[in-house]
């Protein structure tokens, strides 16, 4: 039977840490803020944005929110995250994506300060993971590395396959892993032969947007398959790019949805927030 990696957990554990952490930042009265920046009422992104000011309340992290509707200009978007920038006591700022079709999404993560950038979308952010500078990581990948880790997952000089080629997940993913000294092939909707490279996967990471995509088939008798999708399936029940029942009994570890990555992504908001306050 497969070890069932909990995102939940974990993501919990590092919480209760960064709670001890603030709570000492706090008692030489230094404070950890972040921004949270919302255009329009898209009912997912409100969700995704509770979630995160709910993880800054648990862990004694200021959230200042700015909820602001879907007719607000780029120029006025843009006016708000430079006033942001100059502000000493803001350590975070993240703007909440998809944005309405009439703001630049690459001019606005552009006008993020490298040093704010909590999500790690920044030009500069991924340009120093792609050379192994310190920097900011991109929250979903750096959350998956994070659950290797802790369950002792070897990942040096293994094959790891990403499905999925995204700015946010695939390429920092794949960046990532080289750090992390594994063997790293990168597929996408391209890739011919899909299921004979991903076969060859010790680690398979999947990013997709395809729900139950990745069946049996598709992976080696003992991988870790780690899977990043979210969907709701015919009966409105969550579930992922990979079929999870398929697979669980031929894995070694995999990551339930929800429950796995999910979780994750917040504790790694969570984290650059509380580092961009220590560096400060
Ligand atoms: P995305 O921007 O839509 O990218 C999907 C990638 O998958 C693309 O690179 C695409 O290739 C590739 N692809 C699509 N169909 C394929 C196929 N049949 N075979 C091989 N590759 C294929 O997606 P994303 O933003 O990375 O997100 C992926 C999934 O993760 C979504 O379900 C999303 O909701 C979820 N997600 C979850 C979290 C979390 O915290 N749990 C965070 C982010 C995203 P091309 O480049 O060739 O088009």
């Amino acid at each position: 039977m497969a070890t069932i990696i909990d995102g939940k957990k974990t993501s919990t554990e590092i919480k209760d840490e960064l709670r001890e952490q603030v709570a000492k930042l706090n008692k030489i009265n230094s404070d950890v803020t972040l921004c949270v920046i919302q255009v329009g009422a898209d009912p997912a992104s409100t969700i995704y944005v509770n979630n995160k000011k709910k993880a800054c309340e648990y862990i004694g992290i200021k959230s200042l929110s700015y909820e602001l509707p879907e007719e607000t200009t780029q120029d006025q978007l843009v006016e708000l995250i430079n006033e942001l920038n100059v502000q000493p006591k803001v350590n975070g700022i993240l703007v909440q994506l998809p944005l309405p079709k009439h703001i630049d999404e690459d001019k606005i993560i552009q006008t993020i300060s490298p040093d704010k950038d909590v999500d790690g979308f920044h030009p500069q952010s991924v340009g120093r993971l792609s050379i192994g500078q310190k920097g900011f990581v991109s929250c979903t990948p750096a959350g998956i590395v994070e659950l290797l880790k802790r369950y002792n997952i070897p990942i040096e000089g293994k094959e790891c396959v990403i499905v999925g080629r995204s700015n946010i997940v695939g390429k920092p993913m794949a960046m990532l892993m080289l750090r992390e000294n594994a063997t790293v092939t990168v597929c996408h909707s391209r890739t011919k032969n899909l299921a004979e490279i991903t076969k060859r996967a010790d680690i398979l990471i999947v990013a997709i947007g395809k729900a139950k995509f990745i069946s049996k088939e598709y992976v080696k008798e003992g991988a870790v398959v780690i899977d990043v999708g979210m969907h709701r399936d015919e009966n409105n029940k969550l579930c992922g790019d990979v079929d999870f029942d398929d697979l669980v009994d031929k894995v070694k570890a995999i990551t339930p949805v929800p429950g796995g990555v999910g979780p994750m992504t917040i504790a790694m908001l969570m984290r650059n927030c509380v580092e961009s306050a220590v560096i400060k």
